[in-house]
């Protein structure tokens, strides 16, 4: 790439604006501009929830000071991209502005998901994924919502479950599965999860499906109806049934495009000097066996936009996605997963191990191969370090190997309380092992921690 190229980015989150910042550090010639219609500043996505419930203010989930950008010669601009013409390399900002491009990096990210229910359109209904989602619902919850409907279970419903009940809104959610999260977690850490809810005093309506959402005569939500028939009434829907990549302004064109922009695993598409990255790009194939073609996660965004830039700085690299992460907190409960924990498994091949705290709010649950290597693990209610389960599973450790250590993978291990010494104790009675049980620290004996 010649260094004075422009190499233009449309979508300022992780995913884009970690290209930016790494290709600035790997090429100090070549310009750079990033496109967001949504702000002018890349702020925290995942933090939004903290600005709803007054904990901290939007400026305060913007990693980087505004005087960043200018800094690192990084052009802002903020405007929504209506159509590009890959031909002529132009695109086309619903203002009518138009800018070249030489490099074309798509980071447009996702939007939530509508499946054409009757209402969805209505005042007081919405997704939560963007800010102007954000300025909505604050918009829409300031007074007289008494009950809100969350319809979908997943780890953004969650989230706006607990930024309603903070405003001591009553919250239902509406699940078509048997279980929340059903779908994506094992059946006891479901039951785990629903159970938490439930003691939140919010109401968790399973196998319940949406079938419209009912206005009143000033075009807001007073109520909706399930599949069932039953008419509940509620004054704010939050539609949290999943995301679909954003891409609805490319459609139309010569770019291939699935669900997503198809790329390869440089993330190039179908056109020459246009590439896709985050949550918008879908692999043609799976970057690994238990990776989905489109992840639409925070910390894949960071590494799709990392490995980009070394790709537009002429250092070609391939994505290697590494071993699968993902963390989220279901109300207080925080949770973690490391590797292939799938919610259902093949139990001639794969061996689960589950240990769950007399308390029910801590629970530990590890995939083993028929040879005892471990696959993969969840962990409720208690936080263990990525890179011990990053080593782990990369090397592929035996799971009694793991158990053995597993005092050494504890976050935080003189002050919480010391559970791995329970789950030790609960393995070499169920599935043997020749290790010793960790003994409690001094500090732990000390102040009395208990299992
Ligand atoms: C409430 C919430 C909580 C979340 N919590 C977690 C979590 O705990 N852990 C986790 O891993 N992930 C979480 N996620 C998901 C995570 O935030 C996303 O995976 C990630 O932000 C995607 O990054 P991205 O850079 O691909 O796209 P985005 O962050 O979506 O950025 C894309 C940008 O492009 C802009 N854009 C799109 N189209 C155009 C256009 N035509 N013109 C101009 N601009 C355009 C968009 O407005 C947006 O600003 C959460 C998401 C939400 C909504």
């Amino acid at each position: 790439m010649s260094s004075n190229r422009h190499v233009v980015i449309i979508g300022n989150g992780i995913a884009g604006i970690t290209c930016a910042r790494h290709l600035r550090k790997l090429n100090d010639q070549v310009r750079i501009t990033v496109i967001s219609g949504e702000s002018t500043y890349f702020f925290s996505r995942t933090a939004l929830m903290y600005v709803y419930m007054g904990h901290m203010k939007f400026e305060h989930i913007q990693p980087y000071e505004n005087w960043f950008w200018e800094k690192n010669r990084i052009e802002l601009k903020e405007g929504w991209v209506d159509k590009v013409d890959f031909q002529s390399k132009n695109l086309e900002f619903k203002t009518g502005e138009k800018l070249g491009y030489d490099e074309l990096v798509i980071a447009s990210g996702s939007k939530s998901n509508k499946f054409g229910w009757p209402g969805q359109d209505l005042k007081g209904v919405q997704g939560l994924y963007s800010k102007q989602d954000l300025e909505l619902m604050e918009e829409s919850t300031k007074e007289g919502v008494q009950r809100a409907m969350i319809v979908g279970g997943g780890l953004i419903g969650i989230e706006m479950a607990e930024m309603l009940a903070y405003k001591k809104i009553k919250v239902t959610f509406l699940v078509r599965e048997s279980g929340f999260w059903d779908n994506v977690i094992p059946k006891e850490e479901s039951l785990l999860v629903g159970r938490h809810i439930r003691e939140h005093h919010m109401e968790l309506r399973l196998e319940t499906e949406l079938q419209e959402i009912i206005g009143d005569s000033d075009g807001r939500v007073r109520a909706v109806r399930t599949k069932a028939g039953e008419e509940i009434s509620c004054q704010f829907v939050g539609l949290a049934a999943g995301v679909t990549p954003n891409i609805d302004f490319l459609r139309n064109s010569e770019l291939d495009l699935n669900h997503g922009v198809k790329v390869d695993l440089s993330f190039q598409t179908n056109i020459p000097n246009v590439f896709a990255i985050g949550d918008c790009a879908e692999f043609h194939q799976a970057p690994a066996f238990d990776r989905r073609p489109i992840e639409q996660v925070w910390y894949t965004g960071r590494m799709h936009g990392e490995t980009m830039a070394h790709n537009l700085a002429g250092k070609k690299l391939q994505y290697q996605p590494g071993v699968w992460f993902n963390s989220a907190k279901f109300l207080d409960i925080e949770y973690q997963t490391y590797g292939t924990v799938p919610p259902n498994w093949d139990s001639e091949k794969t061996k689960s191990f589950y240990w769950e705290h007399s308390g029910g709010k801590v629970a530990f649950r590890m995939l083993m191969d028929k040879s005892g290597i471990l696959l993969g693990i969840n962990n409720f209610g208690f936080r263990l370090k990525h890179e011990f389960f990053d080593k782990a599973i990369g090397e592929k450790w035996k799971a009694s190997k793991v158990i053995a250590n597993l005092e050494k993978a504890n976050f935080d291990p003189e002050f919480f309380a010391p559970f791995y010494i329970e789950i030790q104790k609960v393995f070499k009675e169920q599935c043997g092992g020749d290790f010793s049980i960790s003994k409690k620290s001094f500090i732990q004996k000390l102040f009395g921690a208990k299992v």
